[in-house]
């Protein structure tokens, strides 16, 4: 019997990765999203344009007991938008509602897993005000004081979907992904996210320029490529742990020594100029004892070949576009 899969948010960066990786394990994919994916047709067997919002759209697209279903929609990008109080309410509406329709809709078809991506965003923000020591193990997430309501509404959904797994006995997974990067990632238009954002930058700028970087460069983070995302998805699924559970990157960077990183593959001299702009919190880095532990496994992570790979899409990208 071949296996089934529907993926909630195909059309979007880890969406459309999600796809092609469950056809290349033989399954038969549906995906829906408010659009395509936009650097490559979608590998789903049956692709549908729908808006998860909307209760029927989700019955009509959870319509059997498939075997598995990846939630990856959701009203979100870099800080740059969830950190902007002009989106507040549309991100918490729109993401809240597509969770409570894919939780509802796959428990009547009789689905029993349902993979939720929840975020690094749920981390409480007093644990990550020091750069070089943030504490991001799952069990510090609570008592809860996430910086955005985009983080909020993670924490809402993750315990909505582990309350239909004490309920109704369902078997759904939850991950906390640390920032994702790689190619067929959003890299310009207000929603990407740092490496993207400092990938573009530098492939628009001439040697001896100088590019701009929000707040002091000082802040850190840590940054997992899709390929690792992916894989600990799909072992997550496949494991008895429902999570939360984060997946992402130890290595830690601040995002000064990142913009250099990208500046010697691109074989740039390039100078930083600071400027006011929203910067999130001051350090975050992905706490992997949990997924260690439960998993028995960890991204392989080699931050640097894996922003070479970026920057060298990003850069085609940029070339195409001008
Ligand atoms: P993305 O924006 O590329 O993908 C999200 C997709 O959801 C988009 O294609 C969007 O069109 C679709 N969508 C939004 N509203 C919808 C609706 N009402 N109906 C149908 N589709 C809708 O983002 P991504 O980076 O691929 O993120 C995937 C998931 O992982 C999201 O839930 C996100 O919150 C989570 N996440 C991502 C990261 C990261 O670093 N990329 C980090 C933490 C969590």
């Amino acid at each position: 019997m071949t296996k089934t899969a529907i993926v909630i948010g195909a059309g979007g960066f880890i969406g459309s990765h999600i796809a092609k990786r469950l056809k290349a394990d033989g399954y038969w994919v549906r995906g829906v999203d408010l659009k395509q994916p936009e650097f490559a047709p979608s590998a789903c067997d049956e692709f549908f344009i729908g808006d998860c919002r909307n209760p029927q759209v989700v019955d009509f697209i959870i319509d059997q007991k498939v075997d598995r279903v990846f939630q990856l929609a959701a009203d979100m990008g870099g800080i740059g938008y969830i950190g902007n109080v002009d989106n507040d309410a549309d991100v918490m509406t729109n993401s809240a509602k597509i969770n409570l329709n894919v939780a509802d809709t796959a428990r009547r078809q009789g689905v029993e897993q349902v993979f939720f991506s929840s975020s690094a965003c749920v981390y409480n923000e007093y644990n990550q005000i020091d750069p070089q020591n943030p504490d991001c193990r799952e069990d510090t997430a609570y008592p809860a004081h996430p910086d955005t309501e985009y983080g909020w509404e993670k924490l809402f959904s993750e315990r909505l979907y582990l309350s239909y797994n004490r309920q109704y006995g369902m078997r759904n997974r939850i991950a906390r992904f640390h920032n994702i990067f790689g190619e067929h990632g959003t890299w310009q238009g207000g929603k990407e996210k740092a490496p993207a954002a400092i990938c573009r930058k530098v492939a628009m700028a001439n040697d001896g320029e100088s590019i701009e970087v929000w707040g002091d460069g000082l802040q850190t983070r840590s940054f997992l490529h899709i390929d690792d995302c992916v894989e600990g998805v799909m072992r997550l699924m496949d494991s008895d742990f429902e999570g939360p559970v984060n997946i992402g990157s130890d290595h830690l960077i601040s995002i000064n020594d990142l913009v250099t990183m990208v500046a010697e593959i691109a074989g740039k001299n390039l100078i930083i100029n600071h400027i006011t702009g929203p910067q999130g919190v001051r350090g975050r880095n992905s706490n992997n004892n949990l997924i260690r532990e439960k998993l028995d496994w960890v991204p392989k992570q080699d931050l640097r070949s894996d922003i070479e790979k970026t920057y060298r899409w990003i850069e085609e990208q940029v070339k195409a576009d001008q």
